[in-house]
């Protein structure tokens, strides 16, 4: 069977001896390594076997780099973003609080402002209750209101005397005119009545039953003309002019009068 191997294709047996077959085998399968194996004394350069290896390596271990770095910059700017929104979501909530303290202070101040305004109507309610009380009490008693004072005008008619005894009684004097708006009140009365002014310490020297002296009359004409001995003083109606109409008569006739009192 081996010796088939070496047999010719021609059919003809080769004379050489196996040996020597086994010789010229070998020298043509260097011949043919040498022919397709580049030496470096061929004047070719080998190249290493495992070099584009490295290469692909060096490449993945660059991309790989690239893209940690593109991660960690992603991470960093997702952090500063994240601290920015958190920083502006802070910086929103503050300026909320700030609104709702200042907004807290401004209607407590304002409720307070409303408190106290309404104990001021309260407390103002009670005094007008309180006056138009006083008022309605006086007027079922036949006095009468002008500007802060009430005033009560007889029926009877008694001496100066005793006229100011029964204004004493009432808690009231006689009236004292003080200005001309009081003095066309009391004559639009039209009652002839004693008021609370008199001569008697000094005749000539009239002072009012408060004590103060008369400063402006509104003497009739030709009064007061101390006409027997005339030292009380009493409003007259009647007369044209309601600034002129008093006049001087003996305290002990009888007349109507007006009290006066404050309100
Ligand atoms: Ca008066
Ligand atoms: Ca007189």
């Amino acid at each position: 069977m081996s010796e088939g191997v070496y047999e010719n294709t021609d059919g003809f047996e080769d004379n050489k001896s196996n040996a020597m077959k086994n010789t010229d085998i070998d020298g043509q399968l260097y011949g043919n390594v040498r022919a397709f194996k580049p030496r470096p004394r061929d004047g070719v350069v080998a190249s290493e076997p495992d070099s584009s290896g490295k290469r692909l390596f060096l490449v993945a271990a660059v991309c790989l780099g690239l893209l940690c770095v593109l991660l960690l910059a992603g991470i960093i700017g997702l952090s500063v973003y994240y601290n920015r929104a958190i920083n502006d979501s802070e910086d929103k909530r503050n300026s909320l609080f700030q609104s709702f303290s200042l907004y807290k202070i401004n209607a407590t101040e304002e409720r307070d402002q409303l408190q106290t305004r309404y104990n001021n109507l309260t407390e103002e309610k009670g005094h007008i209750q309180a006056k138009l009380f006083v008022m309605e009490q006086h007027c079922q008693e036949g006095w009468r209101y002008f500007d802060s004072k009430f005033y009560f005008l007889s029926t009877e008619k008694k001496t100066w005397k005793q006229s100011r005894q029964d204004c004493l009684d009432r808690g009231a004097d006689l009236v004292v005119i003080n200005s001309r708006e009081e003095q066309t009140f009391v004559f639009n009365l039209h009652l002839r009545a004693w008021i609370g002014l008199n001569d008697s310490v000094t005749e000539g020297i009239w002072k009012w039953v408060d004590g103060t002296p008369l400063t402006t009359g509104y003497w009739a004409a030709e009064q007061p003309d101390d006409s027997g001995q005339e030292d009380c003083a009493e409003i007259y109606y009647g007369q044209d002019d309601p600034v002129k109409t008093w006049n001087d008569d003996k305290c002990g006739t009888n007349h109507n009068w007006i009290c006066e009192k404050e309100e």
